[in-house]
């Protein structure tokens, strides 16, 4: 966001510091008041591989949010997770395209405890739970999406059970977790979907988990 040209009297480093300092301070401030897990949104990592195909983009974003995230002790880090998805605004990706190939390995060196990936939208799940199973890493937690906001239909608490089941094959339990694929109304005025639909869809998430734990423990 920095200018090519520089700004008189503020350097891109200032910039930087600047911008890792309220980063930080708006964790920080999440985690003082008792969240659970503080989610930091980086839809731009899958979509920075569409502007940017050689990958530098990426990999100039992973740095950049490594040097945020090194900020934290071992222990915060394990409430911090790191949000991708393709996009959803309006039924409508912006990235949806780009092969998660191209992103999860690097996306995995984010100094995170946590990665939300939104996987019920994708069109080979299988596929990705591969590249997911090969590139995480011991102490990282993973939570795939099993809802779509961005499809009006509401998913039975089988669908979800099975997707639960499904990525279990990949990845172990212990490390296992579920998630909608993205926020319902990312950017605050998305009314595609009723807050009755949008509740009933997050219910099915907990219900669909709940349901593919008792199988689980079934065996
Ligand atoms: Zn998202």
């Amino acid at each position: 966001m920095y200018p090519a040209e520089t700004i008189p009297d503020y350097s891109r480093e200032q910039f930087i510091e600047d911008l890792l300092r309220e980063h930080e301070t708006e964790i920080r401030r999440c985690l003082k008041k008792g969240a659970y897990k503080v989610q930091v949104d980086f839809t731009e990592g899958r979509l920075a591989v569409k502007v940017d195909p050689s990958g530098h983009l990426l990999n100039s974003f992973i740095d950049l949010i490594n040097l945020a995230l090194t900020r934290f002790s071992p222990e915060e880090r394990r409430r911090i997770g790191v949000h991708t998805c393709p996009g959803n605004d309006l039924h409508s990706t912006h990235s949806a395209d780009v092969d998660y190939a191209e992103l999860l390995p690097s996306l995995f060196e984010l100094k995170a405890g946590n990665f939300y990936i939104a996987l019920a939208g994708e069109p080979d799940r299988r596929r990705v739970l591969q590249i997911i199973r090969k590139h995480m890493r011991p102490d990282q937690r993973i939570f795939v999406g099993v809802i779509a906001p961005i499809n009006p239909h509401i998913e039975t608490l089988e669908e979800v059970r099975d997707r639960v089941l499904e990525a279990s094959e990949y990845i172990p339990i212990e490390q296992l977790g579920t998630t909608d694929d993205c926020g319902f109304s990312p950017f605050f005025d998305n009314t595609s979907l009723s807050r009755d639909t949008t509740f009933a869809k997050i219910q099915a998430r907990v219900l669909g988990t709940k349901l593919a734990e008792k199988r689980n423990r079934g065996h």
